[in-house]
This record gives C-alpha cells, sequence and structure tokens, in this order.
C-alpha cells in the first residue's frame, strides 16, 4: 500500500472524486494537502518560479505541504478531457501542461511524481491507458485497476450531478464520496440577489485565494451560480455563438458560462474571479466584459486576485456592486 499525496488545488476541484476513489479501490491511501493557507501560499511563492500566477505558486505551496509525509505526489499532466466538436480543438492552459517539469525543476526532495499524461481528444478510452498506467507503477493487476475506474468513473458522475443541483463543490464531495448521504445545500433558500460567479474552480472555490468571497456572498443572502453547474452541452452549444472558442478547456467553461448565465433573466449580475499574472485571462476577462455589455443589460464585476489581495479590498468592492445591484433592481 502506499500514500498518494494530491495538492489541494487546481484539478482537484473538478476531478478529485474519481482519482480519491481510484487509489482507495486499488488499496492505497490518499493524502489531501492542507487547505491553503499563508503558509502554503509562502511556501509556494518560495519554490515557484516568479512570473507564474498566483494558482501556480499556490499548487507548488500544497505540493511542498504534501512533501516528506507521503510515497507518490499525484501531479498529472492534464492536456485535454474532451472532443470538442466541431468547431475546433482545446487544451488546458501552458502550465498546466508543464506542471509536472514546473514541479520537478523547481524543488527539490520530492517524493516520485506520478505525471501521467492525461489526453483524452482520441476519447474516453484512453482514460483506460491513464489508469492502467498508474496501476502498473503501483503494482495493481490489471482487472483490479478495470474494477476501481468504473467505481471512481461512478462517483465522479454523482459528483457531476451534485453540482448540477447547485450544490457547491465542498458539499457535493463529501456527499459523492460518502455513501447514504443526501443532497444538501448551503446556498439560500430564499435569496435576495442571484449571481453567476465565474472563473476557473481553483480561483473561485478556494476560500483563502479568493479571500472568502463565497462566504462574502452568502452572508449577503446571495445565491451563487457557477459554470460547473452547467451540462457540457449547455455550454458548448452558447460557445457556438462566438467566432471561434478560447482554446484553454477552463477557459471555455468560464466565457460560455457567461453567455448561458447572459440569457437567464433571473441573474441579477456576473462577477469574474480573475487569476494576476494569468496569460488566458487577459484575454478571457476582456471577453467577458464585452459579451456581457454586448448581450445584456447585466452589471459585470472582475475581481483581481493576486499574494497581496486583502479580504477588505474585495469585501468593500461585493458590498458596493450588491447595493447597486439592489438599487438598480429598484429602480426597474
Ligand atoms: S489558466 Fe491562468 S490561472 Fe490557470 S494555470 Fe493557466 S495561467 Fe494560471
Amino acid at each position: 500500500m502506499a500514500k498518494i499525496g494530491i495538492p489541494r488545488t487546481l484539478a482537484y476541484f473538478s476531478y478529485y472524486p474519481f482519482w480519491e476513489t481510484f487509489f482507495s479501490q486499488l488499496g492505497h491511501e490518499v493524502v489531501v494537502s492542507s487547505p491553503t493557507s499563508k503558509a502554503i501560499l509562502d511556501k509556494g511563492v518560495k519554490e515557484a518560479v516568479n512570473d507564474a500566477c498566483i494558482p501556480i505558486k499556490i499548487y507548488h505551496g500544497h505540493v511542498a505541504d504534501l512533501a516528506g509525509r507521503v510515497d507518490f505526489i499525484f501531479c498529472p499532466r492534464m492536456v485535454s478531457v474532451r472532443k470538442y466538436g466541431d468547431f475546433g480543438t482545446e487544451t488546458f492552459c501552458p502550465k498546466f501542461l508543464g506542471l509536472p517539469d514546473m514541479v520537478r525543476l523547481s524543488m527539490s526532495e520530492l517524493p516520485p511524481i506520478i505525471d501521467v499524461r492525461v489526453d483524452l481528444k482520441q476519447g474516453r478510452k484512453a482514460m483506460d491507458q491513464v489508469c492502467q498506467e498508474i496501476g502498473r507503477l503501483l503494482g495493481n493487476p490489471e482487472k483490479e485497476v478495470e474494477s476501481a475506474q468504473k467505481k471512481a468513473t461512478a462517483v465522479q458522475k454523482k459528483y457531476d450531478r451534485l453540482l448540477q443541483q447547485e450544490i457547491l463543490p465542498d458539499e457535493a464531495m463529501t456527499m459523492a464520496l460518502t455513501p447514504g448521504a443526501t443532497p444538501q445545500s448551503s446556498q439560500p433558500v430564499q435569496p435576495d440577489l442571484k449571481i453567476a460567479v465565474l472563473g476557473y474552480p481553483y480561483t473561485i472555490y478556494d476560500h483563502y485565494l479568493n479571500v472568502g468571497l463565497l462566504s462574502i456572498l452568502r452572508k449577503e443572502n446571495v445565491k451563487v451560480y457557477t459554470q460547473d453547474m452547467l451540462r457540457n452541452k449547455t455550454m458548448n452549444k452558447y460557445g457556438q455563438t462566438l467566432p471561434k472558442n478560447m482554446f484553454w478547456y477552463y477557459s471555455n467553461r468560464a466565457v460560455n458560462a457567461t453567455l448561458y448565465y447572459l440569457d437567464r433573466p433571473d441573474i441579477d449580475g456576473i462577477i469574474h474571479v480573475t487569476a494576476f499574472a494569468c496569460g488566458p485571462d487577459s484575454m478571457v476577462d476582456r471577453l467577458m466584459e464585452i459579451e456581457t455589455h454586448r448581450r445584456s443589460k447585466l452589471p459585470f464585476l472582475s475581481v483581481a486576485i493576486d499574494e497581496h489581495t486583502a479580504e477588505t479590498g474585495v469585501r468593500t468592492r461585493v458590498e458596493a456592486f450588491l447595493d447597486m445591484l439592489r438599487y438598480r433592481r429598484e429602480s426597474l
């Protein structure tokens, strides 16, 4: 039995239920890094290359948090997770593509890294190969791997369904991974406002990184909608209203979800959470704002986060935005 360390950031928010189930079914122990904190951020800033975006720096901090207490760090090379239909292809952003190399070269005294290449452009069969490769590395027989993959796929589907029921990831993960748990949501039942909070999962759902944005909104009785609550099919349909896609997987999801929520009459406003030094976001943020103004009259707020972001600054801007939304609703 090996101890497998999974950093609690980046693809964690999208695929943790799959990998947790897969490794556990194979008889290994999964260790997740601690929630992001100042100590993790400081370690990440120290270890990562200077010009990396803040989520990548934080990723290095999570790896440092795991080093020394696990046998392997799970750091797959995320290339693509789907075919993208008739209007182009897409990959994860270049930082994801080079992540295992970046970690290996910038950090010392790490346990071995499981850096399987996840590239599902050719179809979902490629996932069988990814799982078998991990099985071979960890010494698990083929049949055991097949069965673990099957169970992991079922749990991941359950997680995705819970997200589509408008449950946020923290809660959806617990429910997907705990047999018999019944759906519940910490979202307000009778919200005062409904806001689409869009961006990359690791910027929206990491409470430390975005200085508690979702908690601020919850206290203000705001119901939050994110791209992860939508089906791929729905988002792709809206994506097809643009001349071309953004090429990067998470960017496509953020942009296409914006277009969808702009069409929903019950949504009061859009917040884009964007990371400092993110290459794709220099275009994504602008495109989201332009399309918001072109297709609707909805107010748009962009919240940029970096290692110096203070809770007071974000709270003040968000509260002013909510006041403006309430004033707007009354005048309408
Ligand atoms: S999409 Fe942007 S924030 Fe995310 S890893 Fe790539 S550069 Fe960093």
